[in-house]
């Protein structure tokens, strides 16, 4: 029934080398200091890609001094903002030059489909640098008319040395988020990847470099979240903090920059939210568009809509078609043509769904697709689909994380809206519905930080995105993202003659 079981048995082999595995630091790949490596392996089969050097605290105290000088002493912050914007535009461009070579390397360390990686996310983030790029010379303060003979003035200076943390989901998009903004407005950073992926950034990396990108505004540190993602959080002289990954662990690193030196900190997390089918709803349609809200980037969104909740006229037949739909998705090697689901990133991963899975079987959902892993090799999962679901199911409150898509029977508006909301997370949630009404009922009513009606996951550069409640705490992308990254000072000076 799954369309390309052999492709599992016999990798492709990716289309691309591996040539930077080192620490970035200073503008220079070196080794780690304790000169240890760990091996960033292949989700299709568990082979090892390659040996990446696994930086510590040492290093990352010496990417921070690196981003100390390049602050302080560098051109970066000093720059003409028109100089620092013609910097990201060529990065842009060389994205576009490299954009295959990008994506393979994507798809080898993560599993996602080559066709995904090459035709939406590395022009996403050519996208984004040239928003953000447009941004950085448009960054300017206010003349406040206060109350007294003052001149007073807002100037938006950049925050400083700022530490960036990202998950293995979308590197090179969570790489963008973070990247662009914080140089457009003339911050330094050191950017930590996920253990798990390591290689996508530092090979866009050497390409800013190429870009013009001067020594020290940008350093990479490659290695694990206790070790180096600890250090950088908990680091006294890094200015602001911005993370993308769990809720349990967006709690610890607040928590670290709290104790060190109180360094603001900007979350994104874990979600569970809601697509909503109403009743009006184009049945095929709804099927469809919850079946991509759930199952696209094989459930490892943030944001998937992993709680469908489909009004009882319609939820036989959403349920069945859905049960189908789920069946028909071509599961296999994410380098052939034509695949929509790879496997899943790592064994953590792939036995934490299995679980999930288990607990909707014994919890007595129903069954209806799916429900173990495909092949015997590599983390590939079977796109599952369970009906009749109850909210109190630990596969209904839980992130899953997985190709798991749990379908929940309403009656009434305001029922849903309060099941919908009565969850501590508030990410994102989906509206699907013909009526203006409806819609704009929904819309106010849930406590999510994206409301997507009629459309789901619909991303550009210039839509902010962050959560509500535990799902995090500010904003990025558009014009928002840029808060992050800067400070407002106020000058004040007595008018002579006023
Ligand atoms: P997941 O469970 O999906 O891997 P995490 O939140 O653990 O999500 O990981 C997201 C990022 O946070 C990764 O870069 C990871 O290395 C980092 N990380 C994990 N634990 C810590 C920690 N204790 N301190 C700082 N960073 C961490």
């Amino acid at each position: 029934k799954y369309s390309t079981a052999s492709a599992i048995e016999e990798p492709v082999s990716p289309p691309v080398q591996v040539n930077y595995t080192e620490l970035l630091i200073n503008g220079q790949f070196v080794k780690a200091a304790s000169g240890k490596t760990f091996p960033t392996l292949d989700p299709r089969t568990g082979d090892v890609i390659a040996h990446v050097a696994e930086g510590d605290s040492e290093d990352v105290n010496q990417a921070v001094a690196a981003a100390r000088k390049a602050f302080d002493e560098g051109p970066w912050p000093k720059m003409p903002a028109y100089e620092r914007q013609r910097i990201l535009l060529r990065f842009a461009d060389l994205i576009e030059k490299h954009n295959d070579e990008l994506a393979a390397l994507e798809t080898w360390d993560n599993g996602k489909p080559f066709e995904q990686a090459a035709k939406i996310e590395v022009p996403m983030l050519a996208r984004l640098m040239r928003y953000y790029a447009g941004w950085a010379d448009k960054i300017h303060g206010l003349t406040v008319p206060a109350d007294g003979p003052y001149h007073v003035q807002t100037l938006h200076e950049p925050i400083g040395v700022v530490g960036q943390i990202i998950p293995w989901n979308f590197p090179l998009l969570m790489y963008g988020w973070k990247v662009g903004p914080a140089l457009a407005c003339g911050n330094t950073i050191i950017l930590k990847t996920a253990e798990q992926t390591p290689l996508s950034a530092l090979l866009a990396s050497n390409l800013l470099h190429e870009a013009g990108l001067p020594p020290g505004v940008l350093n990479v540190i490659s290695g694990f979240g206790p070790t180096a993602g600890a250090a950088l959080s908990s680091h006294m002289d890094v200015d602001k903090l911005a993370f993308t990954g769990s809720t349990s662990t967006g709690k610890i690193v607040l928590q670290m920059a709290a104790k060190s030196n109180l360094k603001p900190v900007t979350l994104e997390l874990g979600g569970k939210s809601p697509f909503i089918i109403c009743e009006d709803a184009d049945v095929d349609k709804a099927v469809e568009l919850a079946h991509f809200a759930l199952f696209f980037n094989q459930g490892q969104c943030c944001c998937a809509g992993s709680r469908t909740f489909v009004h009882e006229r319609v939820y036989d037949e959403f349920v069945e078609k859905s049960k189908a739909l789920a069946l028909k998705r071509a599961v296999g090697d994410p380098f052939k043509v034509g695949t929509q689901q790879g496997p899943q990133i790592d064994t953590e991963q792939f036995e934490k769904i299995l679980g999930y899975i288990r607990s909707g079987v014994e919890d007595g959902a129903t069954l209806e697709a799916g429900g173990g892993r495909l092949g015997n090799k590599g983390y590939y999962i079977k796109p599952t689909v369970f009906s009749n679901v109850k909210d109190d199911m630990l596969i209904a409150r839980e992130e899953i994380f997985g190709p798991v898509q749990s379908i929940l029977k309403y009656k009434d508006l305001d029922e849903v809206i309060h099941r919908a909301n009565s969850t501590p997370y508030g990410l994102a949630a989906g509206v699907f519905t013909q009526d203006i009404d409806t819609a704009n009922t929904l819309t106010r009513a849930l406590r999510a930080g994206t409301v997507w009606v009629n459309c789901f996951d619909t991303f550009d550069a210039a839509i902010p995105f962050g959560g509500y409640k535990m799902s995090g705490h500010g904003r990025e992308k558009g014009i928002y993202g840029l808060s992050n990254y800067l400070q407002v000072k106020a000058v004040v000076t007595p008018l002579k003659n006023p």
